[in-house]
């Protein structure tokens, strides 16, 4: 098990636990270096690094940025960086926006399909009025009784080719990374396997990712099977990128890893951490 998980989220994205709560149990389960990683969105970093001082751990400021790349929607992990930095900033400024207009498309989706009211529904489980996620209509959805948990939402609603699902341009990854980069940080490609992607689209990404200046691959999360570790490592190593590790917590209940039972790096791995 490793003392380190740079993929989590608070209640200013879509977590159910303050950036506060998320650190007290971070550091209870014995993590010592700790990245908050909300999607497209800085603001519950300065309360996660004010806690993670008073439990005496290092705190990394992080991010999960949106991106389409060839007609997928991919995440991509800052670590390490400036996050008064203009560009970052004002770039995912940029990408809330366009999560607002794009809720609008998804309650009208919804409605469609004989759910009502979804967009104030789902505005009553986001704490952070800037920042709608489709976890928060996952939870609306389940608070209605259509779906008897949030898995079961996404499976009927909420992705392609059911109510809910709506397409969305999110940022370049040239951007993303320019972005990260600009502010001194490291960029890194969540949760890799989750891609429908072919081989050869795998190796264009790694390849493109590797030349714009990208740090590293999250071999470890959970999102990944112990067999995915093996294949993303090995990937990594390939294209001479760091590796990275993470829970993608969410909250009790929502997460395939707990906060901080992030498992070891396969053998052969540089971890990205290693340089903060
Ligand atoms: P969004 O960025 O608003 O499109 O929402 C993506 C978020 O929805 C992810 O970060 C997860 O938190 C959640 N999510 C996506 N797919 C699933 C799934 N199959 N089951 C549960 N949560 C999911
Ligand atoms: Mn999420
Ligand atoms: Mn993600
Ligand atoms: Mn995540």
């Amino acid at each position: 098990m490793l003392d380190v998980d740079l993929h989590s989220h608070s209640t200013h994205s879509d977590g159910q636990l303050t950036p506060r709560a998320l650190v007290a149990r971070a550091h209870a389960q014995g993590v010592r270096c700790y990245a908050l990683t909300d999607h497209d969105e800085l603001s519950g970093l300065a309360e996660a690094r004010a806690e993670a001082a008073v439990c005496g751990m290092q705190f990394i400021a992080g991010v999960e940025i949106s991106v389409s790349w060839a007609h997928e929607t991919l995440h991509i992990v800052g670590l390490n960086f400036d996050e008064q930095h203009g560009e970052i900033v004002e770039g995912l400024r940029g990408i809330r926006t366009g999560r607002n207009a794009r809720a609008e498309r998804i309650a009208a989706s919804l409605e469609r399909a004989g759910v009502a009211g979804a967009l104030a529904g789902a505005r009553r489980y986001a704490q952070n009025p800037e920042l709608l996620s489709r976890a928060h209509f996952a939870r609306y959805l389940v608070d209605l009784g259509i779906v008897k948990d949030t898995q079961v939402a996404f499976r009927r609603f909420l992705t392609p080719g059911n109510p809910g699902y709506v397409d969305h341009q999110w940022t370049t990854l040239a951007q993303a990374v320019g972005w990260i980069r600009a502010a001194g940080g490291s960029a890194v490609i969540a949760h890799p396997a989750r891609y429908k992607l072919n081989n050869q689209q795998r190796e264009s990404l790694l390849g493109e990712f590797r030349d714009l200046g990208g740090a590293a691959v999250e071999v470890v999360t959970g999102s990944h099977t112990a067999d995915q570790y093996a294949t993303w490592a090995r990937y990594a190593q390939r294209f001479a990128l760091m590796a990275s590790a993470g829970s993608d917590f969410h909250g009790a209940g929502e997460s395939w890893l707990e906060l901080g039972k992030v498992p070891d790096l396969p053998y052969g791995s540089t971890p990205v951490w290693s340089e903060f």
